[in-house]
């Protein structure tokens, strides 16, 4: 009884599938549903959230149990295990492109010095229409291009900051996978949460029901 009542404490809210297991057709994520909740022939299915919308074109991708989800990804983790040397090999290269991100620091630096040069410019025009008697239409034209001068290159820099922190989170994740995937061992049996939780972004099922299992860092597995 102790048994039962854990297993459905675990499945009462948030599971490690929840927002893991994704529609190959649709692109929506999978919810899950008890099969027989009082029972023993039990059971938890996962099955694209689009499926019962009551909408004419329900997506048609079929249901996965959860043993299927768990002795997919142990058949996964051993054709990683199998191909582990020759992916190794691939990752590092990958890395070292993940190491050059001087393209895009160097992009930065010209973007923060335009930004200057345009803050500098609204300044001046500020200052001299202090200083100097002008025709204030035309100072106010003056003065709004140079604002969206420089709003649209604060723009700009906002974008290339963003995409250097993204690939920075990226290049962790990478460095991540490599190191989960020396420490794998020879051969895995059975499902293991904690790799499970660690390795796995999210699983894609096909119409065919194979499922392809996208891991930290990017590398695609299917099983
Ligand atoms: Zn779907």
């Amino acid at each position: 009884m102790i048994a039962q009542r854990s297993r459905e404490r675990h499945f009462s809210g948030a599971t490690i599938f929840s927002t893991k297991i994704r529609c190959g057709e649709c692109g929506g994520w999978f919810g899950s549903k008890v099969w027989h909740s009082t029972d023993q022939y039990r059971r938890v299915i996962w099955r694209c959230n689009a499926k019962y919308d009551g909408k004419a074109n329900k997506c048609k991708t079929p249901h996965v149990t959860e043993e299927e989800v768990k002795a997919a990804f142990v058949r996964a983790i051993n054709k990683l295990i199998a191909d582990r040397s020759t992916l190794l090999a691939d990752l590092r290269e990958v890395q070292q492109m993940y190491g050059g991100t001087d393209e895009l620091g160097q992009h930065l630096r010209e973007v923060d010095e335009r930004l200057n040069t345009e803050a500098d410019a609204v300044q001046a025009l500020i200052a001299r229409n202090a200083r100097v008697a002008q025709n204030q239409d035309d100072y106010s034209a003056a003065y709004d291009a140079a604002v969206s001068r420089y709003e649209a290159t604060k723009a700009e820099r906002d974008q290339v900051a963003s995409d250097i922190r993204r690939r920075g989170i990226r290049r962790r994740e990478f460095e991540r996978f490599i190191d989960e995937l020396k420490k794998l061992p020879e051969a895995v049996s059975e499902f293991d949460e904690a790799l499970w939780g660690s390795l796995v972004e999210y699983v894609t099922v096909r119409k065919d029901k194979t499922m392809v299992f996208t891991l930290l860092g990017g590398t695609e597995i299917s099983a």
